[in-house]
């Protein structure tokens, strides 16, 4: 076991909410350090839709995924935090050294963080997407078979099969219009999609030109392919009638399993199975000096957005401090 040196405020997490609070926290002078699983920094962002365009974040009308995280990176690191990637947060225990109450934590990989004050940004937690049922469909992976779009590159001029019926499946029908082989299939095992209403508008006007084919109510019962996919049976779910589709590269966008792992057996109270119960007014957890911000941090009416974390973050921080010097909370602005 590798032991730190003591910080004032540990982020478990390097999603954009774990980065603004290490900005935040970094601008009030205290020294930061995030721990996260992934061997990269911007979470979900980054992980799961670096080139889709996000439009709802203040001060950016539109700008790409990766773009927002790397902008979250350059203000979140400048004073200095400390990042560890690839170590998994496992436990978290109190212990008493030199006088002061310290929190640490420690990794799956065998490290441990001694730390002041303790800010959650795990997101989902560790996750992992959610398969089609079919028989040896993980023989696939690698073969054709996707979970994510992280660069659309990957799909140039190739068959696209596109299953699911949420925002992910609709944004990515959409937006690898200019890249694969058109037209590209959505496939969705209900009449109606759960996908924003514009973007199920603008895929029904690409139907009608011809660029997209939609099948719903319908499923994928078997993949077909030498080495590499060729084509997918689907199931028409009104009529019963199966018939095959040229398919390259079947993108399967049904969401995620997720959980706390760990986390959760802390001792912290929850917000339903997936959040850590919050107090919104200082973001502190039921378990003293650990705060929590962004989506895994949950109370009554939270909506888990990038801007809503960021404010969370900026609360977190700001109530971790005046904690640790026995302040009154108070902004500081962020001006020369
Ligand atoms: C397809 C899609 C599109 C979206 N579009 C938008 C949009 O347009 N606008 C918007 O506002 N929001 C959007 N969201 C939601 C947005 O991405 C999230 O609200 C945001 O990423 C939350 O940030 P976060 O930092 O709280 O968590 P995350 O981004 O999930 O980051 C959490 C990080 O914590 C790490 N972690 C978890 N557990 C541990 C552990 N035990 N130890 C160490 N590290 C750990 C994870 O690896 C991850 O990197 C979208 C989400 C998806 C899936």
């Amino acid at each position: 076991m590798s032991e730190h040196h003591v910080v004032d405020i540990t982020i478990i997490g390097a999603g954009p909410v774990g980065l603004a609070a290490a900005y935040y926290a970094g601008h009030r002078d205290a020294s930061v350090r995030i721990v996260e699983s992934l061997g990269q920094l911007g979470g979900q962002v980054a992980a799961v839709y670096p080139e889709k365009h996000v439009y709802d974040v203040a001060g950016h009308p539109k700008i790409q995924g990766q773009a927002l995280v790397d902008l979250c990176v350059e203000q979140g690191l400048q004073f200095g935090a400390e990042t560890f990637l690839d170590q998994e947060v496992k436990d978290l225990q109190r212990v008493g050294q030199n006088g002061e109450q310290l929190l640490v934590l420690t990794t799956h990989e065998g490290e441990s963080f001694p730390t002041r004050a303790l800010i959650v940004t795990a997101g989902h937690g560790a996750f992992e997407p959610r398969k089609l049922e079919i028989e040896d469909i993980d023989a696939w992976e690698g073969c054709g078979l996707h979970y994510f779009v992280r660069r659309k590159e990957v799909f140039r001029d190739k068959t696209c099969v596109i299953v699911g019926g949420g925002d992910s499946a609709l944004d990515w029908t959409l937006g690898l219009q200019d890249t694969a082989r058109l037209p590209i299939t959505l496939v969705h095992r209900r009449e109606r999609f759960r996908a924003l209403e514009t973007s199920v508008k603008e895929a029904r006007e690409l139907e009608q030109k011809g660029d997209v084919r939609i099948c719903a109510p319908a499923e994928v019962r078997d993949v077909r392919g030498d080495g590499l996919i060729q084509a997918v049976t689907l199931e028409d779910m009104t009529t019963g009638d199966r018939f095959e589709v040229d398919c390259e590269a079947l993108i399967t966008l049904l969401g995620f399993h997720s959980h706390l792992g760990s986390i959760a057996d802390w001792g912290l109270d929850l917000h339903g199975k997936r959040q850590i119960l919050v107090d919104p007014s200082t973001m502190e957890t039921s378990l003293p000096s650990v705060y929590s911000a962004g989506d895994v941090a949950g109370y009554e009416g939270k909506i888990t957005l990038i801007s809503v974390g960021f404010g969370e973050a900026a609360i977190a921080a700001n109530q971790a401090i005046a904690k640790i010097r026995g302040e009154k909370v108070q902004p500081k602005y962020s001006t020369d």
